[in-house]
């Protein structure tokens, strides 16, 4: 595990052209503030103002079905007998689902939940389930991601994180970049002081093939600012995931 690994370091944030638009104290509204956002190169995919996945609706794809019955034909079964007549429809629209997260404007999800405080204590919020598909398999991967930052002056509303977690998990994904991209989001909205993101994660590809390495974890872990350059910042915050485990 190194933070470090991803590239996008502390220093060079700014240079990055996160989009944020950045308004002067004195123009900011008291409980909002705009956040002009340009996430990814998935932006194309992106349906404007659609800041959430609930009510999206998923329909089937003739390309996807074709394929799945391809695929149900050349494993040796018979895509015509009962139990998998609809299976192509239904793989179809599962992929829609599983998937939409490609589609969720970050700016609409977000633009409504961001406040000026005067806090400038850890926030954190832990043991988020995240269920998502691998690149590489397209087999599922699922666990729980942590984040916390350090406001500098603005907050988001804390039921948006979990939210941001679902929005990077429902895509194809390697857990190294779903958890840079939560850290990238919140550290671009907020601005804060420090980002930290830590997922954990059982990937079925590993479970269910090759070496059937049922119960190993993969941990993956994002830093920026405080979190980064200040290891007590960076141990208490550890320490609150650990202390999640004892629950366990
Ligand atoms: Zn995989």
């Amino acid at each position: 595990m190194n933070p470090n690994s991803n590239g996008h370091t502390n220093e060079n944030r700014h240079a990055r052209g996160n989009g944020v638009t950045d308004i002067p104290e004195s123009k900011q509204p008291s409980s909002k503030t705009i956040v002009d956002f340009v996430p990814s190169e998935y932006d194309d995919l992106v349906v404007p103002g659609q800041g959430k996945l609930e009510g999206m609706t998923f329909t089937s794809n003739d390309q996807i079905e074709a394929a799945v019955q391809t695929i149900l034909h050349e494993i040796g079964e018979d895509p015509q007998r009962e139990g998998l007549r609809n299976t192509p429809s239904r793989v179809a629209k599962m992929y829609a689902e599983l998937t939409a997260g490609y589609r969720v404007d970050p700016a609409a999800m977000i633009n409504d939940a961001i406040f000026t405080v005067d806090y400038d204590e850890m926030v954190m919020v832990k043991d988020i389930d995240f269920t998502s598909l691998c690149e590489h398999h397209m087999l599922p991967f699922m666990g729980r991601v942590h984040v916390a930052y350090i406001p500098n002056g603005k907050v988001i509303g804390l039921s948006k994180i979990p939210r941001i977690v679902e929005m990077f998990a429902r895509r194809l994904q390697v857990q190294e970049r779903m958890t840079v991209q939560i850290a990238d989001l919140i550290d671009a909205a907020l601005q804060p002081l420090g980002v930290a993101v830590v997922a954990e994660g059982v990937h079925m590809c590993s479970v269910m093939r090759g070496v059937k390495k049922a119960n190993a974890k993969m941990i993956t872990s994002a830093m920026r600012g405080v979190f980064r350059s200040d290891p007590k910042t960076r141990a208490e915050f550890m320490g609150h995931v650990d202390r999640a485990h004892d629950h366990e």
